[in-house]
């Protein structure tokens, strides 16, 4: 290789080399959302499935997991503060849905994602994590 050749080379070659390290800052974000996520929702109250309620239904985010996450406005009463009463089934995964919370927030202050507010993914009511509940039978 001539210097300039390795200049050419080196140019197309440090875009990718960045472009990955921000994938893998972004992941390992994710990562420790998800945890901290994961931990609020197990203190938020359980949802009962109704009985005529037929079986959960695989989680539209990933196709994998089993939807288990139905949003209920249960942070404050229901005519105050930003949070709207979900009327959505139980249609994605703890996973998932964490991964949408995180996406909707201001990706340069994660200090600040588990006091913020997302849409539902569905229907659009505002909802924050207090509001995540796990579904039962
Ligand atoms: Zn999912
Ligand atoms: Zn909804
Ligand atoms: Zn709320």
């Amino acid at each position: 290789l001539n210097s300039g050749e390795y200049s050419d080379l080196r140019e197309k070659l440090s875009a990718p080399i960045r472009n990955a390290r921000n994938i893998v800052i972004h992941q390992s974000l994710s990562d420790q959302f998800l945890e901290a996520f994961r931990e609020q929702v197990g203190l938020n109250p359980v949802y009962i499935l109704p009985p005529e309620h037929a079986d959960l239904e695989p989680c539209i985010g990933c196709m994998q997991s089993t939807a288990n996450i139905k949003l209920q406005k249960l942070c404050d009463e229901p005519n105050t503060g930003d949070c709207i009463q979900c009327y959505c089934r139980p249609m994605w995964c703890l996973e998932c849905m964490s991964k949408w919370f995180a996406s909707r927030q201001n990706q340069n202050e994660p200090q600040t994602w588990l006091s913020s507010k997302s849409p539902c993914p569905t229907c659009r009511s505002k909802f924050c994590i207090l509001d995540v509940c796990r579904v039962n039978r």
